[in-house]
């Protein structure tokens, strides 16, 4: 039995927190299409070098480019179930991953929409910092690392904030999450798969409500 759960919400709703807590202990895996293009940014291939700006900017890189980064994964990766974060963000690309699924004879399950107040939205953002060696994410008021500078679950003190992270920035992928991103929480309501949950809580106890939706499906 396969399990596929797209993680849908705007930005800094807490999607890549939870997918990897998700991830934890299930040996799902977590496809994080804004991961993928920072990685080939990060390793200089053309690609990488094409989105840059795009992502700077805070717009949507196109369909086709998301679209085969998944294929790709989902072509090679061999797991019980994958945990979507940030991906789809327009109905084109919900359309091609339900097809791509369809292919592989395995379906959508599940839609978790994190439900976060736009003005917390900036909180978050502003505040936020990675490892850049194992992932994990912090906030500079609400999870800070223990020691200051040094990650708490790999030790590396390589820890970075993204260009992308700035006022500027984020009102354009709000604008964008709007626009585009946001009528699939309709798009998934008709197909029967969305359920809600409370971004505004605690990690923890939006954890929890996670736990629920999973034993639901
Ligand atoms: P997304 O992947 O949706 O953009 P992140 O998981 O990176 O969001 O979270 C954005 C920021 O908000 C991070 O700094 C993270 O530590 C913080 N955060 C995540 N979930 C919560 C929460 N439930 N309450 C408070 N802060 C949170
Ligand atoms: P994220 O890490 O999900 O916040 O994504 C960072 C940036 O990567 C976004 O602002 C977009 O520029 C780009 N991106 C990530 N995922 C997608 C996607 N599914 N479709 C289009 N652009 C994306």
């Amino acid at each position: 039995m396969t399990v596929n759960i797209i993680l849908l919400g705007p930005p800094g709703a807490g999607k890549g927190t939870q997918a990897r807590r998700m991830v934890e202990g299930r040996g799902l895996v977590q496809l994080s299409t804004g991961d993928m293009l920072r990685e080939a940014q990060a390793s200089g291939t053309e690609m990488g070098k094409l989105v840059a700006q795009v992502m700077k900017d805070g717009k949507l890189v196109t369909d086709e480019i998301v679209i085969g980064l998944i294929r790709e994964k989902l072509e090679n990766t061999d797991a019980p179930g994958f945990i979507f974060d940030g991906f789809p963000r327009t109905l084109a690309q919900a359309d091609a991953l339900g097809s791509l699924l369809d292919g592989m004879g395995q379906k959508v399950d599940g839609v978790i929409e994190m439900q976060v107040d736009d003005a917390a939205l900036v909180e978050r953002i502003s505040g936020r910092y990675t490892c850049g060696n194992c992932g994990e994410v912090y906030h500079d008021t609400t999870k800070p690392t223990k020691v200051e500078g040094v990650c708490d679950v790999c030790g590396s003190t390589d820890l970075r904030r993204r260009p992308d992270d700035n006022a500027d920035s984020l009102k354009t992928r709000l604008l964008e999450y709007y626009k585009k991103t946001s009528p699939l929480i309709g798009y998934y309501y008709a197909k029967g798969d969305l359920h809600p949950v409370d971004g505004m809580a605690e990690v923890d106890d939006v954890e929890a409500q996670m736990e629920t939706v999973l034993k639901s499906l």
